[in-house]
This record gives C-alpha cells, structure tokens and sequence, in this order.
C-alpha cells in the first residue's frame, strides 16, 4: 500500500482538550477521527500534528450557521501569549507520549520522514497553528523548535500580533482585512532562518502576498481548497495558487465538507466528485508535483464516504478509478509532502 501523508492533523487539539489518551489513541476509541489501528487500516504513514489553542470560554463553532446558503461566522477574540504558551507545551506532551508509546515516530527531516512513513508508527511532524505563544523576542521559536517544531502558521482564523487570518464566510475572498504586521515580517524571517515551514492556510489574501514577498522557501498551504470550486474565504483563489505555484510550493486539499462542497454547507453528504473536482482545479494550476492532501482530522466533518481514517483507502481507490496512475499516485499520497519538506528544512 502506498503511504499517506497528511498535511493536517488535529489529534493533538482532541488529546489537550482531554477527549482521548495517549493509550487510547493506541489502542482505538470512538471519540475522534485518529486512532492507530484506523491510521494502520487507512494506509496514514504520517503527517504535520498541529498545536492549536481554542479561545478560552469561546463556544465551539456554529454548525448550525454553517449549514444556511451563506454565513459569516464571526471570530473569537485573541489568545493572550501567556495562555497560548501553557496550552501549546500541554500538547506537546501529549506528542512526547505518543512518541513514547510508540504510536508516532517524531520526525524533523525529511529523511525521517521518508524512513518512518512506510514503518508500524506514524511519521510525525510538529506544526503550530495560530503564533500566539511566541513572544516579541521569539524566544519560544527556539524553545519549540528544540522540541520538534518545523512547520507553523502565524494564524488560525482569529487575529494575533503577527496577522490577520480569514473568517469562516461563504461565499467570500480571503480579501479581508490587512496584511502580516511588521511583527508577522519578522516571524517570516526568523522562521525561515531556522528553516520551519510557514503555512498559509487561513492566512487573508494580503497576509499570503506579504509571506511570498518575504519568504525564500516554497509556499505551502498544508490545508486548503479551491475557491475557484467552493467559494469560500479559506479557499484559495486561483492567483492565489499561481503565487505558490510560482515558488514550486505545494497545496493540500482539505477534507472538511464545508471546503469540498461547491455550496459551502457543512454536512457530512459529499459525493467524491467534489473532491476530484478540487484536485483537478489544483493539478491545472499547481501541476503534479504540487498538489497533495491535509485532512484536517479532528478538526472538521469529512465526508459520509471516509468517515474517519481509516476511510483514506477508500480515496486511494476513488483517486485510481479517476484515471490516476502509479506514479502521480505516489506523488499525491506523500512524494510531494516529501519533495517540500527536503527543499525547506534542507535534509
Ligand atoms: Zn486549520
């Protein structure tokens, strides 16, 4: 079976909020989208594992909402550094004790990477979403990368010092509001001087352009979708996509139905043709060596036909049935994951 590499993952997010264990997640449960058994069922070899901190006290999102013709769900307010700190470390415990229990295999090369996703455990990078807990001097950049980090997004939807992420709005640009603050400028600098993968999904479309203009690696957006097929705020417009094109960047498309579907509801029904209508929208622009996949596990509803991980073989038939071949396959599944990676941490 040819390995999957998934660019988004919110396991850790569950695990924090303490909806599983380490050992659960071990052995299976039923509370979430990520298990090992159904990663192993599935074919997941590995993926980015993000650091998230929901807004203390905030209700949870509006489903509801995200089920009318359009929406405009508004934003929670910002996390404050030192709440952000204290969540992030919690969850990077949890990914120490995966480590421990021998569920992931903690990777920060890509030689890792390409060792560990074809073994029993999951290959496992640590991403951030949402920069909150660094500070000013970028002192927990070094702290986090000590522990792992390699990949982080300056924000999640809401806003923070470094920049402006793009509401859940349908139908919608990502045109909205300003760029990265010089603050965000600075992040880019340091992150690419220590080679971490800055992510553009959920960045607006000013915060995206401020990034390709300062950053010397390729652009990626770990979780993203067409909006040239579902026009929503968090889809990428297709000058967009040409902007990460242009730097051999990669895109992944995201497995949240409210992303995959044309009319942005966010219902569990989602006939694999959208997906395959995302992915060939993506192909035509990005080319085959820049398209892959970020599910976005955990943290939205997939599609009634995947259901969870274990459904990933399920897409690898849809993908071979939609006339993909071997070598496209491979690509799509994790080469691409593998050939951004070398060519942005440099190993
Ligand atoms: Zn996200």
């Amino acid at each position: 079976m040819i390995p999957f590499f998934d660019g988004h993952n919110d396991l850790l997010l569950k695990m924090t909020l303490g909806r599983m264990t380490a050992e659960e997640v071990r052995d299976g449960h039923k509370a979430g989208q990520i298990d090992l058994p159904r990663a192993q069922h599935g074919g997941l070899g590995g993926g980015f594992f993000a650091l998230f901190v929901p807004t203390p006290g905030a209700a949870g999102m509006d489903m509801a909402a995200m089920r009318r013709d359009s929406y405009d769900l508004p934003l929670p307010d910002p996390v404050d550094h030192a709440t952000a700190l204290r969540e992030v470390r919690k969850g990077i415990d949890h990914f120490d004790r995966l480590a421990e229990l021998g569920v992931i295999t903690p990777c920060t090369t890509a030689a890792e990477v390409e060792d560990a996703i074809h073994g029993p455990t999951l290959a496992a990078v640590l991403h951030m979403e949402g920069a909150e807990a660094i500070g000013p001097d970028f002192a927990e950049l070094d702290e986090l990368y000590a522990r792992g980090l390699r990949s982080l997004g300056p924000v999640w939807s809401r806003p923070t010092a470094y920049g402006h992420g793009v509401p859940f709005r349908y139908p919608s640009t990502s045109d909205i509001g300003p760029g990265l603050t010089e603050a965000g400028k600075d992040l880019i600098r340091e992150s690419n001087r220590r080679r971490i993968m800055v992510d553009l999904s959920h960045l607006n479309m000013a915060g995206l352009k401020d990034v390709a203009a300062l950053s010397d690696a390729p652009l990626v957006a770990t979780h993203s979708n067409a909006h040239a097929v579902t026009p929503s705020a968090r889809c990428l417009t297709d000058d967009e996509l040409r902007i990460i094109a242009d730097t051999d960047g990669m895109v992944g498309i995201n497995f949240g139905t409210c992303f995959l579907r044309p009319d942005g509801k966010f219902i569990t029904e989602c006939p694999v043709d959208h997906l395959l209508r995302h992915l060939d929208h993506l192909l035509g622009i990005m080319g085959e060596d820049g398209v892959g996949f970020g599910s976005d596990f955990d943290g939205a509803l997939v599609p009634d036909w995947m259901q969870d991980v274990s459904g990933l073989s399920v897409l690898s038939e849809a993908l071979v049935t939609h006339a993909i071949g071997e070598a496209l396959l491979e690509k799509l599944l994790y080469r691409n994951w593998l050939r951004v990676q070398r060519a942005t941490w440099g190993a």
